[in-house]
């Protein structure tokens, strides 16, 4: 199998460490890697960031600021030009969907359609109960600022994150797109500390749709190892159960370090890809 890191950050996500893209590949390399794609949080739509302010940090250490994007792609470029020949590297974005700015994400993704090749697709901000947009994985006091209000119907915002999620995939579809769907389970990042339950029966059936559409689609889902590393977390994204019914559909499970530091590069690859391989 080759050895595949389908999710990895830059300086650009100014949430990071300041390590340059050429010390995370010599790590893959290192590692042995043969893929490696870069996939930086793609800019924020222009209206999201006017307004957003749950919480206002988040407005600008979240993406790439458009006037990096320029500069952003010619890193991976020269590191193409570089690396090339040890390692192949991808061009990327994570790109955040919301329902509410369609539009501008699909004028991103079809204005740099020539240069991407691989968009991992995530939420990683859901209206709060008040319908006002809030960070998920800020940190744990923002998540409780916000979504503490669902904290005693936990099965609601579980509801509301997988439509989300639902309505990010029928998005790709219609842009006829095919994407790797970014840690599915991210809801679940604080879940020790807030003691979240597993999902209802109503709420796996909504995942398995989820899946079915995943796979109708021909999209592949991201297996990430972040939430391995969030001690509020513990497991991965999606969670075994998950990965378990989709690989039964035979939906294409994508190992993504989500690497934001160069120490994050290759952890719980072993597991992951035992994972995958596996029967059931
Ligand atoms: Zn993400
Ligand atoms: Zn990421």
């Amino acid at each position: 199998m080759r050895k595949k890191d389908g999710h990895t950050h830059t300086i650009y996500s100014h949430h990071g460490s300041q390590e340059q893209l050429s010390a995370y590949l010599d790590r893959a390399i290192e590692l042995g890697f043969d893929e490696y794609v870069v996939t930086e949080h793609a800019p924020l739509p222009a209206p999201f960031l006017l307004s957003f302010n749950q919480p206002e940090k988040a407005r600008y250490d979240s993406a790439l600021y458009d006037r990096e994007l320029k500069d952003y792609q010619s890193l991976v470029e020269e590191a193409q030009a570089k690396y090339g020949q040890q390692i192949k590297i991808k061009r990327g974005f994570e790109v955040d969907y919301f329902a509410d700015y369609e539009d501008e994400i699909q004028v991103f993704l079809e204005k740099e359609k020539g240069w991407w090749d691989e968009i991992v697709l995530s939420v990683h901000f859901l209206p709060d109960k008040k319908g006002d947009l809030a960070a998920i994985d800020y940190d744990a006091e923002t998540f409780e600022q916000y979504f503490g209000p669902d904290l005693d119907q936990p099965q609601q915002l579980f509801a509301r994150y997988f439509q989300a999620i639902e309505d990010s995939i029928r998005f790709a579809d219609r842009l006829g797109i095919k994407v790797r769907v970014g840690h599915l389970t991210l809801i679940r990042i604080y879940q020790k500390r807030f003691d979240l339950p597993d999902f209802s029966p109503e709420v796996q059936a909504q995942i398995d749709r989820i899946l079915a559409l995943i796979k109708a689609g021909g999209h592949e889902i991201d297996y990430n190892a972040a939430g391995f590393r969030k001690k509020d977390n513990g497991e991965s994204y999606p969670t075994a159960a998950i990965v378990q019914r989709a690989k039964r559909l035979g939906i294409p499970l994508v190992y993504g370090s989500d690497a934001h530091q160069v120490a994050d590069l290759g952890l719980h690859y072993e597991e992951i890809s035992e994972n995958i391989m596996k029967n059931s």
